[in-house]
């Protein structure tokens, strides 16, 4: 491998710039040439490519978002689109391809990756829905963000209001509920890896007040259900009142944690020496502190497995 490319696509998440960093000055310590495509995968078919230099990413690991812009490409998704974007890579030379985003890049890569370029996944996603990696970049800054504000939220709940729904991202996965659940000290945790009986909550919360509790927060993962439903059903089975905040996108900006750039970095400088030792169709990942490699294919078809561990620690803590 001679020449590289690397592109970030699907939804931003903070330290897809820490990232990007790292595959570029990796890439031009190791004595390759390194370009950077615009847009994701429509870049790509656009052929909106640029040379990158050591100064290209400079001033960046601290910022959220990406320089290079992301975009969600319908015409990747057919066979012409992803011939396009090989035939692209291989008329200027480029044989490998760093892909940093979530699933969907991921199926894209693969795609690449079975036309015969050189391509190596990086888990680019604040939902860290991505399996055989123990967190994605963005993830730990995503739910620092939602603490903060569970945070700011229980302030002036234990003033006015007694109990807040918060609804957070994660499309399909649990994990920021999770994660920030028990790190908040929520009362009740829901995600859409475990089921809940409603009546259950209710019926928890109140008894919870009875025993004196000041404040009861529940943390709703969109895939689970809307913030407002919860709240609604809640309201139905014992009569309290919650507020509801919906978090959104603020999840998704903001400067990155150490602990995000860090995965960034590491993530970043093994992408470049996998390409370089001949490896394909992988994605990056780091398992209780190891760097390791699994074919995309398989992680495009598995499920991340839930904590459950956690789960039930995150629920006995609460009471
Ligand atoms: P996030 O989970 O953070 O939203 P993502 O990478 O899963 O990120 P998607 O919009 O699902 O976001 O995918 C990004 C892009 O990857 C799509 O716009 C499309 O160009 C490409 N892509 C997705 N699925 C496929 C597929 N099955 N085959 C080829 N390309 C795909």
């Amino acid at each position: 491998v001679k020449s590289i490319a690397v592109l970030t696509s699907g939804g931003d998440s903070q330290g897809m710039n820490a990232a990007l960093r790292a595959v570029v000055r990796s890439a031009l310590y190791n004595g390759l040439d390194v370009y950077g495509v615009q847009r994701g995968y429509q870049g790509l078919i656009n052929d909106d490519l640029f040379k990158m230099d050591l100064r290209s990413v400079g001033d960046i690991i601290q910022r959220g978002g990406t320089i290079l812009q992301t975009a969600r490409c319908k015409e990747f998704m057919t066979p012409e689109g992803q011939q396009r974007g090989a035939d692209v890579l291989r008329a200027r030379g480029i044989d490998g391809l760093v892909v940093i985003g979530g699933d969907g890049s991921y199926q894209g890569a693969n795609k690449l990756s079975k036309l015969g370029i050189k391509t190596m996944g990086l888990p680019g996603t604040i939902d860290n829905d991505i399996p055989f990696t123990d967190f994605t970049i963005g993830f730990d800054t995503a739910v620092s963000i939602v603490v903060d504000a569970i945070n700011k939220i229980r302030d002036t709940m234990s003033s006015h209001e007694r109990s807040s729904v918060v609804e957070v991202m994660g499309r399909h996965c649990g994990d920021i509920a999770l994660y920030a659940g028990l790190a908040s000290g929520a009362e009740t945790i829901i995600v859409p890896e475990v089921p809940i009986d409603m009546a259950e909550v209710s019926e928890r919360m109140e008894s919870n007040f009875a025993k004196g509790k000041r404040h009861s927060i529940v943390v709703v993962a969109e895939g689970a259900g809307r913030g407002e439903d919860v709240a609604r059903e809640i309201t139905k089975g014992c009569g309290l009142e919650p507020r509801v905040t919906v978090l959104g996108h603020i999840q998704r900006g903001g400067t990155p944690t150490a602990i995000d750039r860090i995965l960034a970095s590491r993530l970043g400088d093994f992408a470049v020496h996998q390409l370089m030792a001949g490896e394909s169709g992988k994605a990056c990942g780091i398992i209780r502190g190891e760097l390791v490699t699994t074919d995309i294919d398989t992680v495009v078809h598995s499920k991340k497995p839930f904590n459950m561990e956690m789960y039930n620690l995150a629920l006995r803590l609460s009471q």
